[in-house]
């Protein structure tokens, strides 16, 4: 799909980086010692650079890179049960597969991913803040599901201008949970947004 990156996206994301609720990711606080499960959009426009970033990040600290990947149309936000009925049954099978990878490989780190422009989240209207909020719900639901799993939310940006013709910036920020962890922690940013949108 072509992204399209309106203005009002662009004052979006760069509220969440001022508010610090994408912030850059430290290998060094992540736990990538025995592998990482992760879950991204398949997106093949994508794909590449998410993976390129991870590796590159596990390298800093290990060794050999241990990276299972268990990747649906939609990413890690299909387990927020709160897309349309039909992706539910996609939303179980990931779930599904990460319990049986974290079993199989004996891996405790799963990092969720979604990922902006995603075809999934523009089919079901949801903006920036949405995608974030949904990947939340599908860790807290994945986290219900096997409590013992360490799990992290990452969000991937691809920043093509369409107006300006500027190549593609991409970005993997890490999610920090304190700043994401229920609607409470969100309104700062909600009432910056609803300011943001009489402005453009
Ligand atoms: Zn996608």
């Amino acid at each position: 799909m072509k992204p399209i990156l309106s203005e009002h996206d662009k004052h979006c994301i760069k509220k969440l980086i001022e508010l610090g609720m994408f912030i850059n990711v430290m290998p060094e606080k992540l736990e990538i010692g025995k592998g990482i499960v992760i879950a991204p959009c398949s997106d093949g426009d994508q794909f590449d650079d998410v993976y390129s970033h991870i590796a590159g990040v596990c390298k800093h600290t290990v060794t050999a890179n241990r990276i299972h990947t268990v990747a649906l149309n939609g990413g890690g936000m299909l387990m927020s049960d709160n897309l349309r009925q039909e992706y539910n049954a996609d939303g179980e099978a990931m779930l599904r597969s990460i319990i049986a990878a974290v079993e199989i490989k004996g891996i405790n780190d799963v990092f969720l991913y979604t990922h902006f422009p995603c075809a999934i989240a523009i089919a079901h209207g949801l903006g920036v803040v949405d995608q974030g909020r949904f990947l939340m719900m599908a860790k807290r639901r994945l986290k219900e599901a096997a409590p013992s799993l360490d799990i992290k939310c990452f969000f991937h940006l691809d920043m093509y201008d369409e107006k300006e013709g500027s190549s593609h910036k991409k970005r993997t920020y890490f999610m920090p949970k304190e700043m994401w962890k229920n609607d409470e922690s969100l309104l700062p940013v909600l009432n910056e947004f609803k300011n943001l949108l009489f402005k453009v």
